[in-house]
């Protein structure tokens, strides 16, 4: 138990909080030795039933096609979580009707740009086109779009300035686990998931649970990326969601994420 424990509980335990928190170190240095003892004896027990610092974590679904809704929404919605799904707003695959049904349903639909061109080698104004434009033609289908998911992954200051411009947060490919509070919420990084992109020896399950303990004791932000799945993916995505309920983690959208980074 680290000094910043005690100095939280004690304040928990006199009711105090923030500039208070020394001047409560300072009561039970005061306190005559049984009711100190007590009192730690106490906090010790609030602490050892305390939840560990707690990570969470993230589904983004890379490039919209028609399994996120037909097979992986499915396996999500067994598991009782959502996810989220980066479209590319000028190729779309889902329907509208499918695309504000998995909104309605708490899935968090993201931009993936217009074309799914890598965004590096492109002018401001195209990065306008492709970065703006797909948040405005999502918006006009009565979705809410707060992400882009950069295309191949790939962005440079320039891209970020205008993904800036237009969204709450930016999520690239590959990077690992993120630190709480983010150092940076337009460079959110994830960890591949599935037969597409993964190396085999980090496509298993007991792969992706070592992420997710990981996550867990250091109270970090793991964020999963998919893109299509076979029938092995399948069969594991049910059973990760399920070792992540057990693990007491929440399964967040990104929006939810950032409102429970700040
Ligand atoms: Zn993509």
């Amino acid at each position: 138990m680290g000094l910043g424990h005690i100095s939280h509980d004690v304040c928990r335990v006199l009711g105090v909080n923030g500039s208070c928190r020394w001047r409560s170190l300072d009561r039970i240095f005061a306190m005559r030795w049984p009711a100190a003892l007590a009192l730690v004896v106490l906090i010790a027990c609030l602490d050892a039933s305390a939840p560990a610092t707690h990570g969470m974590v993230t589904f983004v679904i890379d490039d919209g096609n028609t399994t996120d809704y037909t097979v992986k929404k499915p396996i999500f919605d067994a598991a009782g979580v959502v996810a989220v799904s980066a479209v590319i707003s000028s190729r779309l695959v889902l329907s509208n009707a499918q695309l504000l049904a998995m909104q309605a349903d708490g899935w968090e639909i993201a931009s993936h740009s217009r074309r799914h061109r890598d965004e590096t080698v492109l002018t401001e104004a195209q990065l306008e086109d492709e970065i703006g434009g797909a948040k405005a033609e999502l918006e006009r289908m009565g979705l809410t779009v707060t992400t882009h998911v950069y295309p191949y992954g790939r962005f440079n200051d320039l891209v970020e300035s205008v993904v800036r411009r237009h969204y709450r947060a930016g999520v690239t490919g590959g990077g690992g686990p993120n630190v709480i509070p983010l150092v940076n919420r337009f460079e959110i990084r994830r960890h591949m998931f599935g037969y597409q992109y993964t190396r085999a020896d980090q496509n298993t399950l007991a792969f992706h649970q070592r992420l997710v303990d990981r996550a867990k004791h250091r109270g970090l932000w793991l964020v999963f990326e998919l893109h299509e799945v076979d029938s092995t993916d399948v069969v594991m995505l049910s059973q990760l969601l399920d070792y992540i309920r057990r693990q007491s983690l929440p399964v967040v959208t990104i929006r939810q994420g950032l409102s429970m980074t700040r």
